[in-house]
């Protein structure tokens, strides 16, 4: 071999061995970004895990907590509120009722016809509409003046003159936000929460703000109740089955209330009703203990929130947080390996993921995870392989299962408060040896988020198992209440009138 010939295949031997080196080295930097994701995950998964050990002591925490509210003003971060409801809605009604239903996305008008037996309700015109989002952070008058407004429109379309001032029409208005009640059809806003701000409301009468508003637009309409949605529904149970004792909801927000002993809200000592029972509205989104598992970015998602330190339970379980969890989680992996690609400023964005969208990566079962991919385009994230995918669905899977068990433990210490749960209540003083009758006992559930993502809806419920045991969860009763907020609220009102 010539002198040439010996430089050049020792130039190549070089070239090959630097291109090898690039090459395993990209390997092993892309290798350690792998890794890091993978830790990410591993992380988020034993911070999220919820063993029924944990969850158990959840549920003693929940129902610790709603003695403490009950006992007294102040006693506990769960404000355990009087609705003053005693008498549930029991199938005699009769009558055309309205609802008029702001909860934290939506706002639904209805008419409910009924015929005096329980088999005759008849829901008619269900309309359901996005709140406009400059509402939320509007003034009082311009928010209640749409209200009316759509009320009005609403009543236009029954046609026939039915506006005539003659016609006097009876309005249940659900509102799913805290209201300190002075009756059933008066009350004060505590606070607001899921992202309203309208601080000049706060202290307002509620129901007086809407007959305000109805009489300015010279609607005939009497606000005859203010109803929680947690109430509307329980009413709505109620109705179809009086076994039902407690109502939850998972929509926006999450909130739960039930039906107590007066005799056991000691903060109201001679409080009297009729049934010796009054329905307590928890406000269980503000609920708190050490033992729920929390994380950084549960932390984060608080820091940043419009109501810090408030509804710490809420926003682990409740649909308008999961999505912006899961963002979180994202982010950070995005931000500490670049296996999602160049950095997307959208998916900075708080709350840009919604729960819908985690529900759909969840949930797609194409086997290239198409809908995943769709959806991180969507977020600025476009081209990442299959096995990136996996993770992200991965991440859904930890956060919505974490919200479906702590749902689970709040409904099992309503049930433990109130000796529901097989074991007798927890200061029920009952002698271990007594035989215990366990009741049936009917849970009301409504809210987009537990009615639309089938895996936040089978966590719970499997963990409602575990916790309870087989043979004490034969007996609780889990119901679907498709409108349960509105359609209730509505008989709730009927109720009042027979
Ligand atoms: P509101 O909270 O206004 O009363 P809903 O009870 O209908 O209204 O709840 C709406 C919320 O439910 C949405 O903001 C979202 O968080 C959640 N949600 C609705 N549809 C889905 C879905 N397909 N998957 C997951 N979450 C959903
Ligand atoms: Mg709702």
């Amino acid at each position: 071999m010539g002198k040439v010939a010996v430089v050049f295949a020792a130039a190549a031997v070089v070239a090959a061995c630097s291109v090898a080196a690039v090459m395993v080295g990209r390997r092993m930097k892309s290798r350690r970004k792998w890794r890091t994701v993978v830790e990410i995950l591993k992380e988020l998964e034993e911070a999220c895990d919820t063993p029924v050990g944990r969850l158990r002591q959840v549920v003693d925490a929940m129902a610790v907590e709603m003695h403490a509210g009950l006992a007294s003003e102040g006693g506990s971060k769960l404000k355990m509120l009087l609705t003053f409801v005693d008498d549930l809605p029991n199938g005699t009604e009769k009558g055309t009722y309205y609802a008029l239903h702001l909860g934290g996305t939506y706002f639904r008008i209805l008419r409910v016809h009924l015929g005096g037996e329980r088999s005759y309700l008849d829901v008619q015109d269900v309309e359901r509409h996005p709140i406009p989002s400059h509402l939320m952070n509007s003034t009082s008058e311009v928010l209640f003046n749409f209200l009316a407004f759509s009320l009005e429109r609403f009543i236009e379309k029954e046609g026939n003159g039915s506006n005539s001032q003659g016609v006097k029409r009876e309005l249940a208005f659900t509102f799913s936000f805290p209201v300190k009640h002075t009756s059933i059809s008066s009350g004060v806003l505590i606070k607001w929460t899921k992202g309203f701000e309208i601080s000049e409301m706060v202290g307002n009468d509620i129901a007086e703000c809407l007959q305000g508003a109805l009489n300015r637009r010279g609607l005939n309409m009497h606000v005859a109740a203010l109803v929680n949605d947690t109430v509307g529904a329980l009413s709505l149970g109620y109705y179809h089955d009086p076994d039902t004792v407690v109502a939850v909801v998972f929509g926006t927000g999450s909130n739960a209330c039930y039906l107590e002993r007066t005799d056991a809200i000691i903060k109201c000592q001679g409080l009297l009703t009729t049934s010796g029972c009054m329905v307590v509205n928890m406000e269980w989104g503000n609920f708190w203990s050490s033992h729920l598992p929390r994380t950084s970015y549960d932390i984060d998602l608080d820091a940043e929130s419009s109501n810090s330190n408030d509804m710490g339970f809420e926003k682990m379980i409740a649909g308008m947080y999961l999505g912006d969890i899961v963002r979180r989680v994202i982010l950070r992996m995005s931000q500490e390996s670049d296996i999602f690609g160049p950095s997307s400023s959208v998916l900075s964005e708080p709350y840009v993921l919604r729960t819908n969208s985690v529900s759909a990566m969840h949930e797609d079962d194409t086997s290239e995870l198409q809908e995943v991919a769709r959806i991180l385009k969507d977020l600025g994230v476009s081209d990442v392989p299959l096995k990136v995918r996996k993770v992200v669905v991965k991440v859904c899977d930890v956060v919505t299962r974490r919200a479906g068990r702590l749902a689970a433990a709040g409904i099992a210490g309503i049930l433990k408060k109130i000796g529901r749960d097989g074991s007798g209540g927890i200061t029920s003083g009952r002698s271990r040896n007594e035989v215990q009758m366990q009741k049936r006992t009917v849970v009301a559930v409504e809210g987009g988020l537990y009615m639309n993502y089938t895996m936040f809806r089978e966590s719970m419920e499997e963990a409602l198992v575990e916790i309870l045991g087989e043979e004490v969860s034969q007996y609780v009763i889990v119901k679907a209440m498709e409108d349960g907020s509105s359609i209730g609220s509505a008989l709730l009102v009927a109720s009042l009138q027979s």
